[in-house]
C-alpha cells in the first residue's frame, strides 16, 4: 500500500504563490471560462486566485455544472455516474474538498474477480496473505513488478505539484511531461503500456488476466493504450481511493462559488477576435464569445478565454473565426461508455460460477476474451454512507460498464430480476493509441484549451491540474513573465514550501 512519502508532504499547494501581479500592465476586466466541469470549475477557482477580485469571471454551462461529475437515484439513494473515485495522491482534488469543507468517504475495499467469458481466472481470497500467494503461483513477482513500476512513476509525478505550486506552467503536454520526468515521461504518451510493463518483465498472462481488464474497466480499451493512461489506471486499482461525500459534483459547484463567478446557463457558439480602441487611441485585441442563452443569442467581449470542454468533431463544437488556431488536432474520436446501475440481484451463472454458497466478488473485470458487450461490473457505494451493516449481495446497486446500452436480453440473463435500472450514456474520453498527437493548450494570444490534457490522459486530477497549468499560462502571458513558462529545471533552492 502507498504510503505519503515525507518529501511530497513538503509540496505546498496553498494559494500564494505566482508573487505579486506587475503593475506596468493593466489587470484583464473579463475572463471567460467554457464549461463548468472538474476543469472549468478549478481554472476558474485558480483564475480568482492569480488574476484577484478585480476580474470579472464568466463561467458558460450549456447543460449542467459537473459536466462528466453525475450522479443517479435509483431505489432511494444517489451514485455516481460518471468520474467517481479519486486516489488519496490526487493533491487538487484533496485540497478542494478541504477548503469547501466536504467529507471524503473511504471507499471498502473490494473483492475482485476476473471473468474470461467462461470463468473466474482468478479471485480475490478474504485474507491478504493467501491473494499474494496466489497472485505469486500464478505470476511469479509480475504483481509486485507492477507495483514498484507504478509507485516508481507516481513519485516522480508528485514533482508536477512543485512545478505548480512554484508558479511554473507549460504551453505544451509534451514540455510539462518533460519538465516532470525527463524524456521518459515524454515517451509515455509514444509507447503502449504493453510495451512498458513488457519492459520490465512482466508476462503476457499478468498483462492478459490483471492488466488489461483493470484497464478495459477504466478506459474501455485494452493494453494498447498509452503508458501514462495506462499507468494512471492501473492506480485506479488502488487501496484506499476515495470520494466526495454528497457526490464529485459538489466540488464544481463548491469551486464556483468560491471563485465568485457569474454563471451563464448558455451555449458557446463561436469565438472571433476583435480589435477595440481604447481611449488614448491604442487598440486592444478581445475576444468575442457567442453564445444561445435558451434560444436568445447573446455575445460579451473577454480579455482571456478558456476553453473547459472537449472539442472533437460533433461534440462541443465551438467556430473560431480569424483565429489561425489547429483545429485539425481534434481529428480524434471520445469513447462512448454506458454506465448501468440495476438493483437486483446478480446472476452468478453468468459468470460460471454454479456453487451454492454465496457470491463473493464485488468488482469484476474482464478480459479481452469475454464477449465484449460487458466491460465489467461492481458493486455501487452510495454518495452518502448508509448506517448500518453492508446490504446482502442480493440487495445491493450494481455498476454495470459496457461499450454499448445493455440488449435486454443480456441484462436479464445478468440480473433475472432486477428491482430498478438507470442507463447513463458518456462520451467519457478520447479513444486512446499510443500515437496520439497532443494538442497544444494555447490556441491563440490568450485563448486555452484545458482539455488537450485529455488526449494524454483524463481523469479528475489531470483535469485539475491543467486547470492550474492553463490559470498560470493565462496569469504569465498577460503580464508578460515569461521566465515561468516551459522552464524543465526547477531552480536550485526554489522554495516550495509546507
Ligand atoms: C463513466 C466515467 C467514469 C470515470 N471514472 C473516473 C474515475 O473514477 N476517476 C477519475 O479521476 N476520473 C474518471 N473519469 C474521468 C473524469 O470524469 C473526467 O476526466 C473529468 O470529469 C472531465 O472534466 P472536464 O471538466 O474536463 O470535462 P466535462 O466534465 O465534460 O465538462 C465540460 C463541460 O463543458 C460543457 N460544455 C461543452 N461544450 C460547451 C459549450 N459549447 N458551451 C458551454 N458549455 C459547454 C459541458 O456541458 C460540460 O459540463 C470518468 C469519466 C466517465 C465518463
Amino acid at each position: 500500500m502507498l504510503k505519503v512519502n515525507l518529501f511530497f508532504q513538503t509540496v505546498w499547494l496553498s494559494t500564494a504563490i505566482t508573487g505579486t501581479v506587475r503593475t506596468d500592465r493593466a489587470h484583464p476586466q473579463s475572463i471567460a471560462v467554457i464549461g463548468a466541469g472538474i476543469g472549468g470549475s478549478s481554472s476558474a477557482y485558480f483564475l480568482r486566485q492569480h488574476f484577484g477580485r478585480g476580474v470579472r469571471i464568466d463561467v458558460f454551462e450549456s447543460e449542467t455544472v459537473g459536466g462528466r461529475l453525475a450522479t443517479a437515484s435509483i431505489n432511494g439513494q444517489d451514485y455516481e455516474t460518471g468520474g467517481s473515485t479519486i486516489h488519496p495522491f490526487n493533491l487538487h482534488m484533496k485540497e478542494f474538498a478541504q477548503m469547501l469543507g466536504l467529507q471524503e468517504l473511504k471507499l471498502p475495499d473490494d473483492v475482485q474477480a476476473v471473468y474470461d467469458g467462461e470463468e473466474f481466472v482468478f479471485e480475490d481470497s478474504d485474507w491478504f496473505i493467501i491473494n499474494i500467494i496466489k497472485l505469486v503461483w500464478r505470476y511469479g513477482f509480475d504483481y509486485l513488478r507492477m507495483k514498484m513500476w507504478v509507485e516508481s512513476f507516481l513519485h516522480r509525478f508528485m514533482k508536477v505539484y512543485q512545478f505548480q505550486s512554484g508558479g511554473y506552467s507549460f504551453t505544451t503536454m509534451e514540455k510539462l511531461l518533460y519538465g516532470v520526468g525527463g524524456d521518459e515521461f515524454v515517451r509515455m504518451i509514444k509507447y503502449s503500456i504493453d510495451e512498458a510493463l513488457q519492459n520490465v518483465g512482466i508476462s503476457q498472462r499478468f498483462l492478459n488476466e490483471i492488466v488489461t481488464p483493470i484497464l478495459r474497466l477504466s478506459s474501455g480499451q485494452s493494453a494498447n493504450i498509452n503508458a501514462l493512461v495506462g499507468t494512471l489506471s492501473l492506480l485506479q486499482a488502488d487501496s484506499d481511493l476515495w470520494r466526495v461525500e454528497g457526490g464529485n459534483k459538489l466540488v464544481c459547484s463548491g469551486l464556483l462559488y468560491s471563485a465568485k463567478v457569474n454563471l451563464i446557463k448558455g451555449k458557446v457558439t463561436s469565438i472571433h477576435t476583435k480589435r477595440r480602441p481604447q481611449r488614448n487611441g491604442e487598440l486592444v485585441h478581445l475576444y468575442e464569445v457567442n453564445y444561445t442563452e435558451g434560444s436568445d443569442p447573446g455575445y460579451s467581449l473577454y480579455d482571456i478565454v478558456i476553453l473547459a470542454a472537449p472539442m472533437y468533431p460533433g461534440k462541443s463544437q465551438v467556430h473560431f473565426h480569424d483565429i489561425p488556431q489547429p483545429i485539425s488536432f481534434y481529428s480524434g474520436h471520445y469513447q462512448q461508455k454506458v454506465v448501468t446501475l440495476v438493483a437486483g440481484c446478480l446472476n452468478a451463472s453468468y459468470f460460471g460460477q454454479h456453487g451454492s454458497g454465496p457470491f463473493r466478488p464485488t468488482t469484476i473485470t474482464t478480459t479481452a476474451h469475454s464477449d465484449g458487450s460487458i466491460l465489467g461490473a461492481s458493486v455501487s457505494v452510495p454518495i452518502k454512507p448508509v448506517p448500518g451493516d453492508q446490504p446482502p449481495t442480493c440487495a445491493r446497486v450494481w455498476k454495470v460498464l459496457s461499450p454499448e446500452p445493455l440488449a435486454e436480453g443480456e441484462l436479464s440473463r445478468l440480473f433475472p430480476s432486477p428491482e430498478a435500472v438507470h442507463e447513463s450514456h458518456w462520451f467519457a474520453h478520447p479513444s486512446y493509441s499510443s500515437s496520439d498527437e497532443i494538442p497544444p493548450f494555447v490556441l491563440h494570444d490568450h485563448l486555452y484549451h484545458l482539455n488537450a490534457m485529455e488526449w494524454a490522459a483524463s481523469t479528475m486530477e489531470m483535469m485539475a491540474i491543467s486547470a492550474k497549468n492553463a490559470a498560470l499560462l493565462a496569469h504569465h502571458r498577460w503580464y508578460q513573465q515569461l521566465e515561468k513558462v516551459d522552464q524543465d529545471i526547477l531552480p536550485q533552492g526554489q522554495k516550495v514550501e509546507l
